[in-house]
């Protein structure tokens, strides 16, 4: 890891002391010293289930088994995990006003879990289960298994609370997540690497409505050269501590 730069630390730092309309856009990169891999990494998910294969709204019709296997060892990677210090960190940004929500790729609920209290999730998270036919949800107990696909009460499965591939991000997190990035004046982007979409959209439109935006990553993304103004390298859990105690000096 590279030196952390004082100065760009401390210049990111005034630009979230001096807002009270700051927001924060995260990605599988703020969860990995948590100890969960990126799904798209080498020891990630998704190399030893294909998400076409078991990650569609296709591969639950057909086979709600399927899906619930690939679930069910997503969530061995996800028992016991616990916010590290850069969720802590904004979750204290929060509360002490400087940015006014998350939005976020992740659907590990860890910005729940440490406190945030505004977080948009674009795919849902694993903390509870939902009926496609009826809609009830309820809370995911990850150690009451059952075998294959759990049943709903009005006798359909139930389905991770998450967005397949194949369904639609809702709403509600498309339409606010976007007006956040446009009326933000001050845009965190942290671990995430600019190829997924609608959340990589986020920080242009941020930049195009005259925000500045800091960005947290271990490399450089398509953002570094173009939006981001500020560059702060290395892991979130790191950067982001160093960051809250400039912010607080
Ligand atoms: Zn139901």
């Amino acid at each position: 890891m590279t030196q952390l730069d004082v100065t760009l630390l401390q210049e990111a730092a005034a630009a979230l002391r001096g807002t009270l309309n700051g927001i924060a856009v995260t990605g599988a990169g703020i969860s990995v010293d948590s100890g969960i891999p990126d799904f798209r990494s080498a020891d990630g998910l998704w190399a030893k289930y294909d998400p076409t294969e078991y990650a569609t709204m296709d591969a639950f019709l057909q086979n709600p088994d399927k899906v619930w296997e690939m679930w069910y060892a997503l969530a061995d990677t996800l028992k016991g995990v616990s916010p590290n210090p850069a969720h802590l960190a904004l979750a204290h940004l929060e509360e002490l006003g400087h940015i006014k929500a998350v939005i976020t790729q992740n659907i590990d609920a860890l910005h729940h879990h440490a406190g945030s209290k505004t977080v948009i999730e674009y795919h849902g998270n694993a903390d509870t289960i939902v009926c496609p036919a009826c809609n009830r949800r309820r809370p995911m107990d990850l150690s009451q298994r059952v075998l294959g696909a759990p049943r709903c009460e009005c006798g359909g499965y139930m389905k991770p609370d998450v967005i397949l591939f194949g369904e639609i991000i809702s709403e509600y997190a498309l339409t606010t997540a976007e007006r956040l990035a446009r009326g933000c004046d001050v845009m965190l982007v942290i671990g995430t690497s600019a190829t997924v979409f609608p959340a990589a959209s986020l920080p242009y439109l941020a930049k195009e409505g005259g925000a500045t935006v800091i960005e947290c990553n271990i490399e450089p993304t398509a953002f570094s050269n173009t939006v981001s103004d500020i560059f702060l390298q290395g892991r979130a859990a790191v950067v982001l501590p160093e960051l809250l105690k400039w912010v607080e000096a």
